[in-house]
């Protein structure tokens, strides 16, 4: 599974850094993005789906 978050929607609300630190960081502007290429390591699936169905915006991505 691979994470990203689509830039265009995110309005740097922090929750899903607030969710899964592992999987995302902010940058200086407060939008945030996936950490390294987005992969996703089994692990933390459940942390970037609880992620994507709390972002306000809808920006959090995943595909399989
Ligand atoms: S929760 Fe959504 S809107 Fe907020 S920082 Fe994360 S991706 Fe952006």
């Amino acid at each position: 599974m691979k994470v990203r978050v689509n830039t265009d929607l995110c309005q740097g609300h922090n929750r899903c850094y607030a969710l899964a630190p592992e999987l995302f960081d902010i940058d200086d502007y407060g939008s945030a993005f996936a950490i390294g290429d987005g992969t996703v390591p089994p692990e933390l699936e459940e942390k970037a789906k609880l992620a994507r169905d709390n972002c306000p915006e809808f920006a959090v991505e995943l595909e399989k």
